[in-house]
C-alpha cells in the first residue's frame, strides 16, 4: 500500500509540474498500474461515503446536476482524461453520465462537488496548451 501512496504522490508531483509550466501535455494518458487504479478508486469510494475529498481533505457539498444519456464523447485534445481528472480533481464534474439509453425519467442526480476541485479544473483549462 505504502508504494501504492508514493507513486500516488509521485503523480500529484508530476502535476503540479505541469501546472507550473512545462510544456508536457496536460492530456497525456498516465500510466497506472491495475494496483494503482484500484487504490484510486478505493480512496475515491471511501470519499464519497465521507463527504470528505481525498485529494483536497476538505468537505464536499451536495449538488443536482443534468443527468447526460447516450455515447459519452471522450476528451477533446485540450480536455483532461478521465483518469487525470480521478487523480486532480475528482469531485469537479457538473454532470453524470447516466447510460446509453434512459430507464428513468430521472434527469438529475445529487453528487459530491468539492470547491478546490472545481478550482483545480479550472486553473487546468486555463494553463492547458490550445495549440496541440
Ligand atoms: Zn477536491
Amino acid at each position: 500500500m505504502r508504494d501504492h501512496t508514493l507513486r500516488f504522490v509521485f503523480y500529484q508531483v508530476f502535476a503540479c509540474c505541469l501546472i507550473v509550466g512545462t510544456t508536457l501535455s496536460y492530456g497525456a494518458p498516465l500510466p497506472l498500474t491495475d494496483r494503482e487504479w484500484l487504490f484510486i478508486c478505493q480512496r475515491n469510494s471511501q470519499a464519497l461515503k465521507t463527504g470528505i475529498c481525498e485529494v483536497h481533505s476538505v468537505a464536499m457539498k451536495k449538488m443536482s446536476v443534468p443527468i447526460r444519456y447516450g455515447l459519452p464523447a471522450g476528451p477533446g485534445p485540450c480536455e483532461p482524461t478521465y483518469v487525470y481528472r480521478m487523480l486532480f480533481f475528482p469531485h469537479a464534474e457538473m454532470f453524470v453520465e447516466g447510460g446509453g439509453v434512459p430507464i428513468t425519467n430521472r434527469t438529475t442526480e445529487e453528487v459530491l462537488i468539492c470547491n478546490k476541485c472545481k478550482d483545480a479544473e479550472k486553473n487546468y483549462l486555463l494553463h492547458v496548451d490550445k495549440t496541440e
